[in-house]
């Protein structure tokens, strides 16, 4: 018996039937003699419709009061579930971020969880509640109402778990694990018993948004076991993300991320501290940059190559010609509508066959590669969006696929 934190996302708790199935995980619990605090997610698609609402409003919405507008979506759903759980007879409290309180930095729309104050949760389980907490949610010192970016909602429950040192942090959601890939986007995808920290923790900042990746650094910090599992699928085991990979695959996963620009800046100067300076201009003005592939510097100028969020471009382009001069370089161009396509697994760098096999499955389908980056777990290739699909569908099928047919005709020759 002790506390644990079940989160529910957006699809599992989008209305009155799907609220039924999150109750009787909430009473399963408490039939264990656990003390049970639960994190909800806004109804459904009400985060998109928020957001396509201020669209409407304002050209560049004020980020400040972006943040009061998205976070009122998990309001309405704390409310909805508790007086679902009072009505059938169990003590239950709903709880914003800004009444527990979890304070956050003060980055609006992407916020930072700097502590939580977890004695008004302690004192609610106490007197034998149900605690319900507003997920993507907190407050910045100032008071003003943050929002941990898109996703954030399982990031507040595994920081919940941390604070309130729990037995476990289930994170339900519409899918019954995690997949080699996007089960929405492939078919023969395998579910995976388990994956790494690190593993999962690539996997999510790859576009596997399955579990927010932010979520995945506080549990490796703090060796929280995460388990990600539906809500609909009785007595489902899901997937164990722990500190050790239990599954023996030559790679975990395949993802994609999309919406993504490169810009090349042409004929920069080839002397030492030109590159810094171009990357200090970009990260005084908060923006971020992904893989960079610079030319090499045997001549007098070089080009460098660099990926941003598409959102980004406007800005980034617009600062760039402004400091012309002073980068001293000859023109820039850019590319939209790019995906960056990955494949992550545990030491994949000591494997040399792997990129190979990665590099012949986009040979076969005639994908261009724009850009490769790697690292010790995960090799990414950029490719374009209309081809993103496709590579990930022909990256898995050369990873995983064969093998399935492979033990799918031993089991019919037995
Ligand atoms: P929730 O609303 O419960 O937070 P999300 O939509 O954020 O759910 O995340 C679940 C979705 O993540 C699934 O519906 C699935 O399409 C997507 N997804 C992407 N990659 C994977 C993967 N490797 N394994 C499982 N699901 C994935
Ligand atoms: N409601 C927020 C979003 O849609 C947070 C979450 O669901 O985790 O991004
Ligand atoms: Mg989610």
């Amino acid at each position: 018996m002790g506390i644990v934190v079940l989160k529910f996302g957006g699809s599992s708790v989008a209305t009155r039937e799907k609220l039924e199935h999150v109750i009787a995980h909430i009473e399963s619990e408490k039939k264990k003699g656990n003390e049970v605090v639960v994190v909800v997610s806004a109804q459904g698609k009400t985060t998109d419709r928020l957001i396509a609402e201020e669209a409407e409003i304002s050209k560049e919405p004020d980020k400040r009061e972006h943040d009061v507008l998205v976070s009122t979506g998990e309001q309405v759903t704390i409310a909805k579930l508790a007086m679902m759980l009072i009505d059938r007879g169990h003590k239950a409290v709903s709880l914003t971020g800004w009444q527990i309180p979890i304070i956050t930095n003060c980055e609006y729309t992407n916020s930072k969880i700097r502590y939580i104050k977890n004695e008004t949760i302690l004192d609610y389980l106490e007197s034998g509640n149900v605690v319900v907490v507003a997920g993507f949610q907190g407050v910045a010192e100032n008071g003003d109402i943050t929002t941990l970016g898109r996703g954030g909602s399982d990031t507040t429950a595994v920081a919940l778990a941390a604070s309130l040192k729990a037995d476990k942090c289930d994170i339900y959601t519409d899918v019954d694990g995690v997949y080699t890939s996007d089960p929405r986007v492939i078919s023969e995808v395998k579910k995976l018993k388990s994956i790494s920290y690190d593993e999962m923790l690539e996997m999510a900042s790859m576009g596997a948004k399955v579990l927010h990746n932010r979520c995945v650094e506080i549990a490796k910090k703090y060796e929280i076991p995460l388990y990600v599992k539906s809500t609909f699928v009785e007595h489902s085991d899901g997937t164990a993300v722990i500190k050790e990979n239990i599954e023996d695959l030559e790679i975990s996963g395949v993802t994609k991320d999309d919406y993504i620009s490169r810009i090349t800046v042409i004929g920069i100067k080839n002397e030492i501290g030109k590159t810094f300076k171009l990357f200090k201009v970009l990260s005084d003005n908060q923006i971020n940059v992904d893989v960079i592939v610079q030319s090499f510097g045997e001549y007098t100028v070089k080009d460098i190559a660099f990926t941003i969020k598409m959102n980004d471009l406007q800005k980034t382009l617009k600062i760039l010609k402004e400091k012309k001069t002073e980068l001293g370089y000859k023109d820039i161009t850019h590319t939209e509508n790019l995906s960056k396509v990955s494949i992550v697994g545990a030491g994949i760098a000591n494997k040399p066959g792997v990129a190979t096999k990665m590099f012949e499955a986009l040979y076969e389908s005639n994908i261009n590669m724009h850009m490769i980056s790697t690292s010790e777990i995960k090799i990414s290739v950029l490719v374009d969006s209309n081809n993103a699909n496709s590579a990930i569908r022909e990256i898995h099928r050369k990873f995983f696929v064969w093998d399935m047919e492979i033990s799918m005709s031993l089991f019919w020759h037995f």
